[in-house]
Order: structure tokens, then sequence, then C-alpha cells
């Protein structure tokens, strides 16, 4: 099977496995973790910022950001097919009483015309007050979007003097370096806060970091221990983090160019389900219309694994595990498919 239905999929390498083994441990809710504080200091470092908590998932990575910048009742502004609207299972509401408004994007990308129009930082006794505005980059469910550093800059711009707090959904901040060259502080410098994921396209078992000012994340980690997150030798999962981050970086732009690969040979196929210059990093996304549950289910039956992530629309991401031979054989069966179908 080719398993193209996430980047979470990967399955620790030898050499990942190693480096767990030989982390050295100790009690991370004591904060007596070598290898977890190696990880924190590494990661806000990567990113210019003050100090870092590692995190079981991103979404707890991300309800912490976001519950550090806005107070039950007031409001988080994001696009409407953000993970941290979608995908996080309401728990932003659910345990930090954050309530949402989205703008929409066809790219997934900061609309800042929207923004401007929506933000409200002090709406006093009438509307909901906005606090923080979350940016995801790259856009998951978008299809792999890179926000233009400008548009983050100008935003950044936007917000200075209102109190409005920016916080970036970084789940692979790593892919937006692979695609453009911008180095990942450089967009994390217009953010107070950062999530960013081990275990997406750096191939790590677990885990995620979120990073900011120093008494930002203290109070995260008290969160973090209260929602029953805290953990005690995490520095065997913190060493695969540590290790992804040494070996597992450059080769990110391997899995663009297989994703790319994928694109074409389906764009071959029928150019109406998917234009290849929209594909940007390691996500595809298919335009099936009504075709997509059949769709997936042929191509399972294939030896390829895809999965729907909304109406009609089939997502591929290409990852670790799939190589540029296997990518090439996935297109290759996915165009088939397709080729043999009514439009
Ligand atoms: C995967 C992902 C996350 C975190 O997901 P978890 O499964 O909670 O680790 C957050 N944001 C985006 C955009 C993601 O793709």
């Amino acid at each position: 099977m080719i398993d193209l239905r996430s980047d979470t999929v990967t399955r620790p390498t030898s050499a990942m496995l190693a480096a767990m083994a030989a982390a050295d441990t100790g009690d991370d809710v004591y904060g007596e973790d070598p290898t977890v504080n190696a990880l924190e200091e590494r990661v806000a470092d990567l990113l210019g910022h003050q100090a870092g908590l590692f995190t079981v998932t991103g979404s707890l990575a991300n309800v912490l950001g976001v519950g550090a910048w806005v107070r039950p009742g007031q409001e988080l502004l994001c696009e409407a097919r953000a993970h941290v609207a979608r995908a996080e299972l309401g728990a932003h509401a659910a345990v930090r009483g954050v309530t949402t408004r989205t703008w929409w994007d066809v790219r997934g990308r900061v609309d800042l015309e929207a923004i401007r129009w929506m933000m409200a930082p002090d709406a006093g006794p009438y509307l909901v007050s906005t606090a923080a505005i979350t940016v995801e980059n790259t856009h998951n469910f978008a299809g792999g979007t890179v926000q233009p550093w400008e548009d983050l800059q100008a935003l950044r711009t936007a917000v200075d003097g209102t109190g409005i707090r920016l916080h970036m959904d970084g789940a692979r901040i790593w892919n937006a370096q692979a695609a453009t060259g911008v180095d990942v502080a450089d967009y994390a410098t217009f953010f107070d806060s950062v999530s960013v994921c081990l275990s997406k396209g750096l191939g790590a078992p677990v885990g995620s970091v979120l990073v900011g000012p120093a008494d930002a994340i203290a109070e995260a980690r008290v969160w973090r221990k209260r929602l029953g997150g805290g953990w005690r030798q995490a520095g065997v999962l913190a060493a695969a983090g540590l290790y992804a981050l040494g070996h597992h970086v450059e080769r990110l732009a391997e899995d663009h160019v297989n994703a790319r690969t994928i694109a074409d040979l389906i764009a071959a196929a029928d150019a109406s389900v998917v234009d290849p210059d929209a594909v940007e990093t390691n996500i595809v996304l298919l335009d099936v219309g009504d075709r997509a549950e059949r769709f997936v289910a042929e191509a399972r039956a294939a030896g390829v694994l895809t999965g729907v992530v909304g109406p009609g629309v089939v997502r591929l991401i290409t990852h670790l595990d799939v190589s540029a031979a296997d990518a090439r054989k996935a297109g290759e069966i996915l165009a088939t498919i397709l080729h043999a179908r009514p439009k």
C-alpha cells in the first residue's frame, strides 16, 4: 500500500529509534528531562522565540497557544478551513471558552481586507471582542498553501497597537521554508506564539512544540498539566524530535517534488481534477466532484490510500515513507482510475 492519507503515517526509522533508545531522561513534570529541555530550547531558538513547550499533539499546542491570548468569551479569527476551527474537535470552545469567526480564501491565505473588516479589538458591551488571529502555514485543507511572507508582515502591521495577538499554526512550517527558502524564524517573527509539528513531514512518531514569550509559555505549562498533558520521561519522544530536526528537514523538498509528480500525472489524464501549479508543498487536492467516495475506494483497491477532506475533495500527502518511485506509481494508478471514468 502507498499511503497518501497524511504525513502523520510515517514510522520512525531505525536511526531515529536508536536515538530514542539512547535518550537521556528525567521527570519532565519536575522540569528534569534533559532531552525535553534541549528540544524545547532548540525549537524556540530555531524560531527566534524566548521559550518552548513540548506537547503530545499539535492540537494541544494550538489550544495552549490560542488560550494564552484569548479569554473566555473573546474571539479568535481564522480562515474557514483552519485546523483550529475544523479539526480540533471544538477544543478551543470546549475547554478555553474561545469563540471563532472565520474569513474564507480559496487558497487559505490571509485576507487582510476581510480581517480588517472583522477585527474588533475592543468591541464594548454589545459585540464580541477579538483577542487573537491564527494563520496556518502551510495551510492543510487549502492544499498545502504557503502564506506569502509579505502578507504576514502586513497582518502584523495591521494589528500592531490594537492588542490583538497573532498565533501561527505552523504544523508544516518547515515545508513552507523548504518551498520558499524563507527561514522559519522569518515567518515566526511576526507572531506572538507559534506551534510546530514534529510528527508530520519531519517523521517523528509523536510531538509538537509551542513557542512564545517565557511568561506565556510558563502559563501554557500549567494548562498542559491541568489538561492531563504532563508527562514524565518524555525524553524518549523528544529525542525523536531532535533527530528529525537534525536529519529530516533538508529532505522535505523531495516530498514537494513527489507531490508535483503525482499532480502532473493526474493532470495529464484529467486536467479538470488538479492544477499542478497549485501544488506548492507536499499536499495535492483533487477536485473529483461526486466521484470522491468511489475514487477513494477504487484507489484503495489498487493499492493507494487517499482520503476525502471536503465535498468532492480528495487529499494526497507525500512524506518520508513515500519514495519517488512510489509517487510515480501512485500517480499512474490514480490517473488510470480517473481516465477510466466518465467525466
Ligand atoms: C496535523 C495538524 C495539526 C496538529 O494535529 P495533531 O493530530 O493534533 O497533532 C495542527 N494544525 C495543522 C494545520 C495540522 O495539519
